[in-house]
């Protein structure tokens, strides 16, 4: 028989991180949800095209690590890198904009691709959960999603979360700031890092992102955007800072921070988690404002802002965090029983205790009790029932407590109520 590696990048998830990715959807899903967020599912390939023209040509994501290929039908197809792309044209393709009351809020959540070199905490299919708004009017829109995601990962928590964020302005400012950018980066860009070399070409703004320490030193003594910005763009800017500040949200301003992919305008954003030590640990989650997304893929002028979070990042981090407190499996009861006829009974009877909302488990497998109340405990049971021949017979249980080892016959009548209220602490977890 072949053996069968695991995909360089690619990770199995199972106890418990699977069941701390699970929650950490749940719990986002549920925080957005306030917010009148509602889901949207795209597929995770999508025409190459459109990311090339929506997450942007001069973009590493679409340059060097998109997985493409050419279908047995002759297209070019590839595996998403981000989910906005694909959210933009499901909201084109369905006429979403014009059908549903403006502003949409969308919330995704599934896996993105990208063909990077795997390094810590780096794989090549990992977890986005994000939202978008489209259609928005107003900078108290921006205000609100920069709020809301803050407090998402509050409440999947994070203790201290702090928000880099910048104005990039609009189309015609970021072309008058990318001019003079030029014209500054003419003299040194012969000495700067081959991306640099590049984004000086496709689109100069992308040098400020570089992470290069010598060319930071260039970067440094760049103009700034704030000199380009027009008296109305500061205000936006600031109705959208004011409310930060009403909530008291730790905010930096970062003149340099521009974000990875090209569609960005308006305000862009990170969030930073910062450890006990006050060391920064980097980006947990990044969005921004964009204006020409939907247009760009066929669609009207609908100016937009969101955010994506990667969860497996969050995950990490969080585990290191708050490691006893992660939330471990459980069952209230482990059925125990032996031969034929009382199998039947413990089967019923555990189904029964299931429709009643138990989270119940037995095996099939001829072992003794003492094997059984093992299996028991290692699952981290509440509650060992026995279904012996007596206990069938007259319809009484005995209940055993496994962390007090105390035991109670029980009415089979009664059993519901009796774990209701001996489990009331899980139960109003
Ligand atoms: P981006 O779309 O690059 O702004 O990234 C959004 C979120 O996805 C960030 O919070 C990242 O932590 C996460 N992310 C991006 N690329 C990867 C990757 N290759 N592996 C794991 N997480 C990623």
């Amino acid at each position: 028989m072949p053996t069968y590696q695991l995909q360089r990048g690619t990770y199995d998830a199972y106890d418990d991180d699977a069941l701390n990715l699970d929650k950490l959807q749940e719990i986002l899903k549920a925080t957005v949800s306030l917010y009148g967020f509602n889901p949207i599912i795209t597929p995770i390939y999508e025409q190459t095209e459109l990311f090339t023209r929506s997450v942007g040509e001069s973009s590493d994501i679409v340059n060097k690590e998109m997985f493409s290929f050419v279908d047995k039908g002759g297209r070019n197809i590839s595996l998403r890198p981000e989910l906005t792309a694909g959210v933009m044209r499901a909201i084109v393709t369905n006429k979403l904009y014009a059908t549903r009351d403006l502003p949409l809020k969308y919330y995704y959540c599934g896996p993105a691709f990208r063909y990077e070199r795997p390094q810590q905490g780096r794989y090549r299919q990992f977890t986005q959960f994000g939202v978008e708004r489209v259609g928005v009017t107003s900078p108290l829109d921006d205000a609100e999603t920069i709020i809301m995601g803050y407090s998402s990962l509050l409440m999947i928590g994070f203790p201290r979360v702090t928000l880099k964020i910048n104005t990039l302005g609009d189309e015609k400012t970021r072309d008058n700031y990318r001019a003079a950018l030029k014209e500054y980066f003419a003299p040194h860009i012969a000495s700067m890092c081959e991306d640099c070399k590049r984004r000086f070409e496709t689109n100069p703004l992308r040098i400020l992102d570089c992470k290069d320490p010598q060319d930071r030193e260039i970067i440094a003594k760049a103009p700034s955007m704030s000199e380009y910005l027009s008296d109305e763009e500061k205000a936006y800017f600031k109705v959208i800072t004011d409310a930060l500040e009403r909530f008291d949200i730790p905010y930096e301003l970062d003149t340099t921070l521009v974000r990875g992919l090209d569609y960005y305008s308006h305000v862009v954003f990170e969030y930073h988690y910062t450890s006990d030590d006050g060391t920064n640990l980097g980006a947990i989650g990044a969005g921004g404002h964009y204006d020409n997304l939907v247009s760009e893929v066929g669609g009207p002028m609908l100016s937009s802002v969101g955010f994506a979070l990667g969860l497996e990042r969050l995950n990490s981090l969080l585990k290191e965090i708050k490691q006893e407190e992660y939330e471990k499996p459980f069952l209230d009861c482990f059925l125990i029983y032996q031969g034929e006829e009382c199998q039947t009974v413990a089967f019923d009877l555990a189904m029964m205790l299931r429709f009643n909302g138990f989270k119940c488990d037995l095996l099939y497998q001829n072992k003794n009790y003492g094997a059984q109340l093992k299996v028991a405990t290692r699952k981290m049971t509440s509650f060992a029932i026995f279904v012996g021949e007596d206990e069938v017979k007259n319809h009484r249980f005995n209940i055993k407590n496994l962390e007090t080892q105390e035991q109670e016959a029980v009415a089979y009548d009664d059993l519901v109520a009796y774990l209701d209220e001996h489990l009331e602490v899980h139960h109003h977890d």
